[in-house]
């Protein structure tokens, strides 16, 4: 059995898939995967998202991490073309890509002829960076198959026929609740938050919404619920 865990923040997560490895690695099969590289959320003032990928890769690699997939929209690199960096260092360590469409588009909100345009605009970036290494992995933007039987029929037919295999999710983490807030309290420099935030990480998922709600409230301005 293959568990496939999903990751979007930049700051957190990777620490607590890396606790939960040993644990999960005992009888099973461990693949990790981030979404929506190059970049997801807020960024903290004085950082990059080169350096912060650098510091995930260094992180991965010297706790001897699993195969690693990174799922992208080459979206962002329109916007921030020096992002492409963060990419060619994930396949610089190792670490494989997959197609997470051009634009993060919902299949949900579009149409099946937008969809599948957009899973082909992510290729040639993808193909150009995964060389010879197989790139036919896909993850459906917010994990969405479209709000209709015909639509999800389709777009898993599209990609059957264009040789793609669906990541799906075993494992995720509301972890990109934690960027803003941590974003936040650094450009504020709110240390007494910040530890708030650290010690937050480790609350057990019932208490996960309760949790959220508070760090979205941290550093923000509003009070601050206990
Ligand atoms: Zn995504």
């Amino acid at each position: 059995m293959q568990i496939l865990i999903r990751c979007r923040t930049q700051f957190l997560g990777v620490f607590v898939l890396l606790l939960a490895l040993p644990i999960l690695a005992m009888a099973q099969e461990v693949a990790l995967t981030f979404d929506d590289l190059p970049a997801h959320g807020a960024l903290p003032p004085g950082m990059t998202r080169v350096e912060l990928a650098k510091s995930i890769i260094a992180t991965l690699k010297s706790a001897n991490a699993p195969q690693v997939y990174g799922f992208f929209n080459a979206v962002r690199l329109e916007e921030v073309p020096q992002d492409r960096a963060v990419l060619e260092q994930w396949r610089a360590a190792g670490f494989l890509l997959g197609n997470h469409t051009y634009t993060h588009m919902s299949l949900t909100d579009n149409t099946v002829e937008a969809f599948e345009k957009d899973i082909a605009a992510n290729e040639p970036i993808l193909r150009s960076l995964m060389g010879n290494e197989d790139w036919h992995w896909f993850r459906y933007p917010f994990l969405w198959e479209g709000e209709t039987l015909e639509k999800r029929n389709a777009v898993r037919a599209y990609l059957k026929e264009h040789g793609y295999r669906v990541a799906q999710v075993s494992l995720d983490f509301g972890d990109y609740a934690w960027n803003a807030p941590y974003a936040r309290c650094l450009e504020k420099n709110d240390q007494k938050s910040i530890e708030w935030l650290k010690s937050s990480s480790w609350t057990p998922p019932s208490n996960t919404s309760s949790s959220t709600g508070r760090c979205r409230r941290c550093c923000s301005g509003e009070t601050s619920s206990t």
